[in-house]
């Protein structure tokens, strides 16, 4: 690792807004590797203890970060997984992107490998954020999502630690029929641990997560509740993943229409309701969703609309990431609301909401289709009662 100042590029950003859509993801994801230690129940990768002898080298992996700083607005970087605390040179990986001007977080899993000692040179690096994931409000709930006893304790001692040197960290929730009742009190519980951020995913069924039951489409409405109701209370923000749907559940709360051209889209995170989030992550304008403000690339190079939509648009080193992003069918088709199909390509929330893609294509197989998990009839289809 070199001894650098990161760029100055990186504090001198300019806001992303929805019109940067078309040519530069707002949030980026690299699966680094898909070794862990962990065998959680939803796991998207389908984690193994070993890396893939294909996974991408040291040198291909600054070359891929270099292309994601090279994009018109670079976006946040999120090194995941797998577990990236198993690639021996991340810190070095993280280093190479912060002077690359690229601000960047992680999603470590909570394992021994994530020390008070691995926290500061992560800092040291120049993460911006850690990421770590609570399933349950109690250690029984918590464990046996992950698949190891002492799971829980060992997230709540990261997060401790983490804010023992500074660094500001989220939570992220996967909900499912085993523990959707807990909401408020997982919410209640982060309350005491500093996060600035709360991420609830609702289930996709890709990888593991496909023998794991997602909740039912009318128990999404009761979960926008709970979390609107947390997100009036508590200090830190919620967002949700891969229920875009909660962009309609809010504006809805706040009585604003959707083709209300007073009101700045742009400028509004997902969670209109909530705080902005105290650290130098951007939150995400409106309607960013998979393909459209968001990429992934996989451990070997595969490049995706997102890592729980396993669509092959393209390869790196072989192809651009930028190229792919701005040129690849699928991306373009993705960011085009008038594709859309089903009741999303006739509602009037298709261009802020637009349903999740992944959980669509993971459904169906028609990354375009109706998001098979929202109640609401859009306005253009509903009947008028006749007296
Ligand atoms: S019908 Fe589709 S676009 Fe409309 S709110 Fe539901 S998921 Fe969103």
């Amino acid at each position: 690792m070199t001894t650098m100042n990161p760029s100055p590029a990186q504090s001198a950003k300019i806001p992303y807004t929805t019109s940067d859509f078309a040519t530069s993801p707002f949030v980026a994801f690299y699966e680094v590797t898909r070794a862990c230690d962990l065998v959680c129940k939803h796991c998207r990768a389908c984690a193994q203890p070993v890396s893939h002898p294909h996974e991408l080298t040291n040198s291909q992996s600054r070359m891929l970060i270099d292309q994601f700083a090279s994009f018109p607005k670079p976006p946040t970087l999120i090194f995941t997984g797998g577990d990236p605390m198993k690639r021996p040179d991340i810190f070095d990986l993280i280093w190479h992107a912060t002077t690359a001007g690229l601000t960047t977080a992680m999603t470590p899993s909570a394992t021994p490998l994530v020390t008070l000692e691995a926290i500061k040179r992560l800092k040291d690096a120049g993460i911006s954020r850690l990421a770590v994931s609570l399933d349950g409000a109690d250690a029984a709930t918590h464990d046996v999502f992950r698949g190891v006893h002492g799971s829980f304790d060992r997230t709540m001692e990261i997060l401790s630690n983490a804010a023992s040197v500074g660094l500001t960290t989220q939570i992220n929730t996967t909900i499912t029929r085993r523990n959707f009742h807990q909401i408020n009190d997982i919410a209640d519980l982060i309350a005491t641990k500093k996060i600035v951020l709360w991420s609830v995913f609702f289930l996709v069924p890709v990888g593991r997560g496909l023998a794991e039951q997602r909740i039912r489409p009318h128990q999404y409405e009761d979960v926008f509740e709970m979390l609107w109701n947390q997100g009036l209370k508590q200090e830190y923000a919620i967002k949700t993943t891969e229920a875009h749907h909660y962009r309609r559940y809010s504006l809805q709360r706040l009585g604003i229409e959707p083709e209300n051209n007073g009101f700045d889209f742009a400028s509004h995170g997902a969670q209109l309701a909530n705080r902005p989030i105290k650290d130098r992550i951007q939150r995400a304008p409106l309607g960013v969703n998979d393909g459209k403000g968001c990429m992934f690339v996989s451990h070997t190079g595969a490049v995706y609309p997102s890592g729980f939509m396993p669509i092959s648009a393209g390869k790196f080193p072989r192809q651009s990431i930028v190229d792919v992003y701005q040129q690849s069918e699928i991306f373009k088709a993705l960011r085009d609301p008038n594709q859309l199909q089903g009741k999303c390509g006739q509602c009037e929330y298709r261009s802020i909401c637009g349903g999740s893609r992944a959980r669509a294509f993971c459904v169906t197989r028609n990354p375009l289709a109706a998001e098979p998990d929202c109640v609401y009839i859009p306005a253009a289809l509903r009947t008028e009662s006749v007296c």
